[in-house]
């Protein structure tokens, strides 16, 4: 608006553009801003200038971090003057009398209790994040309940409570009494899945859901099967997808085949048949090398006795409850978490893995939308990893960024939620919560965890053949 025009004071929390200032106020601007271009003859400006006021006294007071903005949601929500659609969620405090019929009325399995004076924001943010799932109800439980209070003998507040038909109620434990260890505690209880998709299955049950037979495993350990099959599919199926490498492709084939023989863990056999191949690459002056040839140097190697790459797929760690869930991509990822963390001992270039894995992703990666993403995330974001150790948390954080898009997703395997890694029963010391009640990483925690968890002596022989 210009400051002659009228409409606008310089009291309305709006900044008055003029030809003097708007070159000012406007370029180089670290901040959004929204501008009206109006007339002061129009009778529709004149009759919209009080809208845009109040919008403009609205957005000042928003604040700048998330977890202020979700308490000005839950205060939005919970002050909305008109009736209630009947999906708003539940946020008003409940009392003994309502917990005593909850499950008349409510057809679910657990009712949580989150016990917490007034100005907490927890049970609400809670209530908010069980929303989306089944079999559970989330309420808050003001300190003044004295009757709650006393019958479940409530002495800590904020806490969590797990409560039963027939009375009986049990204290959900935590690392942390916070926001985000109970969300993920409550969305692990059995029953609990994300709305609309199918309950997870028993492991008895999955055996009948893919052609494989199930494998046993540990969740919270790696796999050597999943790694050879990650290699097996990588470099007979994936690249064999190209007819000819040259170019950029060439020289992403060499750097993924260089970092696989220089930091890929593996027993004997494998290793010796990464390095020849990569030998025999590196050796390759020409700017075109076709897969054919390719193949047959990986297939002759292959026949000698002390190097070979068994063929097929095992997938241990990696399997899905469906033929069509993790699998490839989980093996991708774990491949590369552990490269970078073999890198972290035995490199010296800090992007060396990252770079590999980036041109890899870019131009073989069979999923080109996943592809996209992540050369998107690189683009923006790798240029800051500069020691070794943050490489290997960069690739944790930016795998993490892509479970969040992904949670709730048609491709997410009801038997594996897309959570946060490493969740508080993997590693508790990986999690914090700031003075005002926000979660936040401990990263000298997360990467001492990496390190331990993809370590190459942890690392599972199982199933291999
Ligand atoms: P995955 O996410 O594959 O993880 C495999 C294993 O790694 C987990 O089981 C866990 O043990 C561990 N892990 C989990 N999180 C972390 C972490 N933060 N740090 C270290 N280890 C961890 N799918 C899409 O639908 N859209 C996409 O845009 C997309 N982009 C992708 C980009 C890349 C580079 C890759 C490799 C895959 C991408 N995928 C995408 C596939 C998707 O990320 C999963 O790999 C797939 O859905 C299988 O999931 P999963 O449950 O097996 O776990």
């Amino acid at each position: 608006p210009s400051a002659e025009a009228g409409l606008y004071t310089a009291s309305d929390q709006i900044v008055l553009l003029t030809q003097e200032n708007v070159e000012s106020i406007l370029i180089n601007s670290t901040a959004a801003m929204i501008v009206e271009f109006y007339a002061s003859w129009c009778g529709h400006c004149v009759a919209f200038s009080p809208t845009y006021k109040a919008l403009a006294r609205d957005i000042k007071e928003f604040s700048r971090n998330v977890q202020d903005l979700r308490h000005k949601i839950l205060d939005k929500l919970e002050t909305h003057g008109e009736p209630w659609p009947p999906a708003c969620p539940p946020l008003e405090p409940t009392s003994q009398m309502e917990v005593d019929v909850f499950f008349e009325t409510n057809d679910v399995k657990h009712l949580a209790l989150i016990f917490e004076d007034a100005t907490s924001y927890v049970g609400r943010e809670v209530t908010l994040d069980l929303l989306q799932f089944d079999s559970i109800a989330v309420r808050r439980v003001l300190n003044t309940e004295e009757s709650l209070v006393t019958k479940l003998g409530v002495t800590e507040f904020p806490s969590c409570y797990l409560y039963y038909p027939g009375g009986n109620f049990t204290r959900l434990r935590v690392d942390i009494e916070a926001r985000a260890f109970y969300s993920y505690a409550l969305q692990r209880l059995p029953g609990v899945v994300r709305s609309g998709k199918p309950p997870p299955v028993s492991t008895e049950l999955l055996k009948n859901n893919t052609e494989d037979p199930w494998r046993p495993f540990d969740k919270f350990r790696v796999y050597m099967a999943d790694l050879e099959s990650t290699l097996h599919y990588s470099l007979r199926v994936e690249l064999g997808a190209q007819s000819v490498f040259q170019g950029r492709a060439l020289t992403s084939l060499k750097a993924y085949i260089s970092v696989l023989a220089k930091y890929f863990p593996g027993r004997p056999i494998v290793t010796n048949l990464l390095k020849d191949l990569n030998s025999w690459l590196q050796k390759q002056t020409g700017d075109r090398i076709s897969y054919e040839a390719f193949k047959e140097k990986l297939e002759n190697d292959a026949q000698s006795p002390n190097s070979t790459l068994p063929d097929g797929v095992r997938w241990v760690g990696c399997q899905g409850s469906q033929p069509h869930f993790r699998r490839y991509p989980c093996g991708v990822w774990t491949l590369f978490h552990v490269l970078t963390v073999q890198a972290n001992s035995k490199g010296s270039d800090p992007q060396e893995v990252l770079r590999a894995m980036r041109s890899y992703v870019h131009n073989f990666f069979g999923c080109r939308e996943c592809a996209g993403h992540f050369e998107n995330m690189a683009a923006e974001t790798l240029e800051q990893v500069t020691s070794l150790p943050t490489a290997v948390l960069w690739l944790w954080s930016r795998h993490n960024v892509v479970n969040n898009r992904l949670a709730g997703a048609l491709s997410e395997d009801p038997q594996f939620p897309k959570i946060q890694w490493p969740p508080p029963d993997m590693c508790s010391a990986c999690h914090a919560v700031k003075d005002n009640g926000e979660h936040t990483w401990n990263l000298t925690e997360v990467l001492k965890f990496l390190l331990t968890y993809f370590s190459s002596d942890r690392i599972l022989t199982d199933y291999l053949e």
